[in-house]
């Protein structure tokens, strides 16, 4: 068999996920490996455990990263918060809603479905009245950010009405980690999950997730064992934080995946450099500028203004316009990927991810100049120099 080292062509990646990786944290993904029991390792892993805190804005003990992607960091909090017979309230308002009522299912809980249409924030006087009408609910569980869409929920308002009905919540915090406001304990979040390779800039394959004192309690209290070897927490946390509970040893659970947290440490470093806030704010002012230039193209967001993610805008595509062509050109002529829609907006939108190291001016700027360029080839007349300027205009505001 042949084959030879593969190496990768240049991208710019402003799709839905994974981002743009920052060479610091390719570099520290390089560094030797160790043993994932070796006492310096231990001391990375406390380090990691303090800032993934900082970036959830938490004091949760039980912080830490799920040795899997984002999808395993929601399977985590399902599984070991859901008991068969539960009731679980889910927000549906995208395709990673959607999901969650799939893990309720799964993990034997009964799901009430709460709808919201695509491309719109969680409702909360809707979720109040569910919240009314099934006084016997015992877990709330919504998407903050709806990668699918771009639609950004008003998380504390939703976990607050959770929380005055006697909920715990599960939050899927995936997209907004690191890229718009997230304050787990300010606003009572009780069970959070995200991924390394969003808003945070790392390499997919991580997914950091925190539990409040309340759902711990709740998986203590468990009348059934966690249908999940791999991601029973009552195990993994022999693991994980053996010293947060009277200083024990660290014993073998599963082999941590080194490197990779290595990286992640890097990319959480990095954010504290920036700090939290400011990381924010630039995610907000990249996407004001990309927002400026893509409406002096002629294009339409799809999500109402105050309902807007900054780290992914939904586009939608001008008609007679196949919006594939249009992705496959910006790939090949430009190396800039771009994601498609998804499920009810499949082939309707363009989804532009401006997410942690995606999101700065160059990007901005290469993308409104290919796309431009190309929607002209494909006859729909836009004016490329008008949005450069417009989005010029906004970066140096
Ligand atoms: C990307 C994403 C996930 C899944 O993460 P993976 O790392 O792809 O498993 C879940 N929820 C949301 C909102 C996401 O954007």
């Amino acid at each position: 068999m042949h084959a030879s080292s593969f190496q990768p062509p240049p991208r710019t990646l402003m799709g839905p996920g994974p981002a743009d990786v920052h060479p610091r944290v390719l570099a520290a993904l390089a560094r030797p490996t160790i043993g994932h029991l070796d006492p310096a390792f231990s001391a990375m892993m406390e380090e990691l455990k303090g800032l993934l805190r900082y970036a959830f804005r938490t004091d949760n003990t039980l912080t830490m990263p799920v040795s899997a992607p984002g999808s395993a960091g929601m399977e985590t909090c399902f599984v070991n918060l859901v008991e068969p017979g539960d009731k679980v309230i889910v927000c549906v308002n995208g395709v990673f809603g959607a999901r969650m009522r799939e893990n309720v299912l799964r993990a034997g809980g009964t799901p009430v479905v709460v709808e919201d249409p695509w491309g719109r924030a969680v409702n909360p006087s809707m979720l109040e009245d569910t919240l009314q009408r099934h006084p016997d609910a015992r877990l709330v569980a919504f998407v903050h950010a709806e990668t699918s869409t771009g639609a950004c929920s008003d998380a504390k308002t939703l976990a607050e009405l959770a929380r005055t009905y006697d909920c715990l919540t599960i939050v899927d915090a995936v997209t907004s980690l690191g890229g718009s406001p997230l304050e787990v304990d300010a606003w009572g979040i009780d069970a959070v999950y995200a991924g390394s390779q969003k808003c945070l800039s790392c390499t997919p394959g991580l997914a950091p997730v925190s539990f409040s004192e309340r759902a711990l309690a709740k998986v203590k209290a468990r009348q059934t064992p966690v249908r999940s070897w791999f991601m029973d927490l009552n195990l993994v946390l022999g693991y994980w934080q053996a010293s947060d509970c009277g200083g024990g040893r660290r014993s073998y659970h599963h082999t941590a995946p080194v490197n990779a947290l290595y990286a992640l440490h890097e990319a959480l470093v990095m954010l504290a450099e920036e700090g939290i806030e400011n990381a924010w704010e630039r995610h907000r002012n990249n996407h004001l500028a990309l927002r400026a230039g893509l409406e002096a193209l002629g294009l339409e967001m799809v999500v109402p203004e105050p309902e807007r993610l900054p780290q992914l805008n939904a586009v939608a595509v001008p008609g007679g316009i196949d919006e594939a062509a249009v992705r496959s050109r910006l790939l090949a002529t430009y190396n800039l990927e771009i994601g498609a829609g998804l499920g009810a907006l499949a082939g309707k939108v363009w989804r532009i991810g401006l997410m942690g190291w995606s999101s700065r001016a160059e990007n901005i700027l290469l993308c409104l100049g290919a796309l431009g360029s190309v929607l002209n080839d494909m006859g729909h007349s836009a004016d490329t120099g008008v949005a450069l300027s417009a989005a010029q205009a906004a970066l140096g505001r």
